[in-house]
């Protein structure tokens, strides 16, 4: 099956939500929301829903090791990663990982017409949805076998 960006997010747990933070907001409270939410990432919103940015795990390592013990004390804008790449809802999920197994990186905003955010997808969001899909199969095949009529 094709899947969009859509069918995956209406399957999440965490429904279409995703976590935002402003370019101003410390890194220190970016970090408690990650930990908190056992998360990787944020997204970075201006004015509303306005993506801005990105921060995940992987730029905290980053600013620890660039700017030493200060780093929690600086503004998310200074570590985020901007202007992201994102997808859209009508995207299919094929080309996401296309787009994040080349440009090594693990989460997308998904976003709007105008570029208001709607959602998130991590690359584990993705595995689990392709586990499901895959264990789906697998169940149907059973049924399906069990309807074969035996030789006598
Ligand atoms: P990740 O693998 O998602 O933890 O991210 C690795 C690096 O890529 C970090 O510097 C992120 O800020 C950046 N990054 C993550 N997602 C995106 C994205 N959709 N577009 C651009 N950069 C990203």
């Amino acid at each position: 099956m094709n899947m969009s960006v859509r069918d995956l997010l209406q399957g999440k747990t965490a429904g279409t939500s995703a976590l935002t933070v402003t370019p101003e907001t410390t890194v220190f409270e970016a970090a408690r929301i990650l930990m908190h939410h056992r998360i990787g990432s944020v997204m970075v919103v201006e004015r509303g829903r306005t993506v801005a940015g990105i921060l995940t795990e992987r730029d905290l390592v980053r600013g620890v090791f660039e700017k030493g013990n200060q780093v929690a004390t600086l503004t998310v804008r200074a570590l985020m990663t901007a202007d992201p790449v994102v997808c859209h809802e009508d995207d299919t999920v094929t080309k996401v990982i296309h787009e994040m197994t080349t440009r090594r990186f693990r989460h997308m905003p998904v976003v709007d017409k105008t570029d208001q955010l709607i959602g998130v997808i991590s690359i584990g969001d993705i595995l689990k949805s392709r586990m499901e899909e895959a264990e789906n199969k697998a169940d149907d095949l059973e049924a399906m076998a069990g309807f074969v009529p035996e030789r006598s």
